[in-house]
């Protein structure tokens, strides 16, 4: 980054920092990864200057050539690690894919289903603040009180009720695997689209250890920056018969000019997850999250539906009081283990003072963190959550988490 050191030392002095902490610190954000540094050289490219609205081949500026070839290869590799008929690789983001699905299917008021967002849905499922609440008719539907998994014949019972024109699967706080069939089932009998975002589980899927809504699913969405260890950005998956209607909603429905320097990462990305290296990683992130979880509930520790089958782990902390999750998240953080603090299932406190906390572990995978490490880890958390209030502690596990990131060097 000599460029930027000599024209302006600010940003780069942050972007230096923040390199210092990627190295240093124990990042368990389960939305997070740590890209390869071709997939970096991709995103900071020069096609970062080019305009290209419309699609390959069809656009409405001249000087596309090369950008239509990239635009290309990234929607072959797409489909061919999906195993998706259509797919569309301009979406911004998640948030942005899921308008446009919106925006292709459903007119303003129209009623659909999604996961309630304290059960472990997103905000773009139906949230009252986001866009999808706010201009369509949310029908929530949520988990069981008691095991914390989905009771599919409570969600038919609900669609049957309801007819909703769309029902969206997909999870961002949801620790185990999800029917994605009888999700599908369930709309056609109603009539409604079946949307699955995979945004958390995208990598997972493409690797086969986590069930594939494709190719039964109508809809996929997914974002490529999380398990899928691509640039931020959004992918749509679709059955040919709507590839037209997905393709429009996008550009012009919701977007401008895509961020092609964004869609070659994206490529780069998705040849990177298509490969038996790539396939072992994803593999290690299940093992290790559940390794993980065995070493926390060994401790004592209570775990939303005791345990995991994907990369996230929901932690229970309302044995140590009600609302803790922020103030336990802070005290992990001044340990050098960062994750998030998270609403439970039916929790007894609020959004903003959640009883929970997320975490889980694609980070620590990319960096070559194996079982061993992961009982290490799930003691120190376990012993902050129950003395995260004694600073001798906290500062003891910060040195022995630096110790150990000093053995797993990622850039
Ligand atoms: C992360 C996520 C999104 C949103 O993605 P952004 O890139 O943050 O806009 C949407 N849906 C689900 C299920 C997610 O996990």
């Amino acid at each position: 980054m000599e460029s930027l050191k000599n024209s302006d030392l600010e940003i780069y002095s942050y972007i230096s920092a923040e390199l210092e902490r990627q190295k240093n610190v124990l990042n368990m954000i389960p939305s997070e990864n740590y890209v390869s540094s071709a997939v970096m050289e991709a995103c900071g490219s020069v096609l970062m200057n080019k305009y290209a609205e419309g699609y390959p081949f069809k656009r409405y500026y001249q000087g596309n050539k090369n950008v239509d070839e990239v635009e290309k290869t990234a929607i072959e590799r797409a489909k061919k690690l999906f195993g998706a008929e259509h797919a569309n690789v301009q979406p911004l983001s998640g948030s942005p894919a899921n308008a446009a699905v919106f925006l292709a299917f459903l007119n303003p008021g129209d009623k659909f289903m999604g996961l309630d967002l304290a059960c472990g849905g997103h905000l773009t499922h139906g949230s009252p603040v986001n866009f999808s609440g706010k201009i369509y008719h949310n029908i929530p539907y949520g988990v069981d009180k008691e095991t914390g998994l989905l009771n599919m014949d409570e969600i038919r019972e609900i669609a049957l009720k309801e007819k909703p024109k769309m029902i969206i699967s997909g999870l961002t706080a949801y620790p185990r695997k999800i029917d994605f069939r009888k999700f599908q089932d369930i709309a056609e009998e109603v009539g409604a689209i079946h949307v699955a975002d995979i945004s958390h589980v995208a990598g997972l899927v493409a690797s086969g250890v986590y069930p594939s809504p494709l190719p039964f699913t109508d809809i996929v969405v997914t974002t490529t920056h999380k398990t899928l260890r691509g640039p931020r950005g959004g992918l749509i998956l679709c059955k040919e018969k709507y590839a037209k209607q997905i393709d429009k909603a996008v550009f012009p429905g919701m977007q401008g000019g895509p961020h092609e320097n964004t869609i070659a990462a994206k490529a780069v990305a998705f040849k990177e997850a298509d490969s038996e290296d790539f396939k072992r990683y994803s593999l290690q992130v299940v093992k290790n999250a559940k390794t993980l979880s065995e070493a926390l509930m060994n401790e004592g520790i209570k775990l939303v539906s005791d345990g995991t089958d994907n990369h996230l782990i929901l932690i229970d902390l309302t044995f140590y009081g009600v609302g803790l999750g922020k103030e336990i998240a802070e005290a992990l953080e001044e340990a050098g283990i960062c994750l998030n603090a998270n609403t439970i299932p039916y929790d007894p406190s609020t959004p903003f003072k959640p009883s929970g906390l997320r975490l889980g572990t694609p980070i620590l995978t990319t960096r070559g963190m194996k079982e061993e490490e992961m009982k290490l880890i799930g003691k120190w958390i376990a012993d902050v959550i129950k003395e995260h209030k004694n600073p001798e502690l906290l500062k003891e596990v910060r040195d022995r988490v630096k110790e150990l990131c000093g053995k797993f060097r990622f850039y």
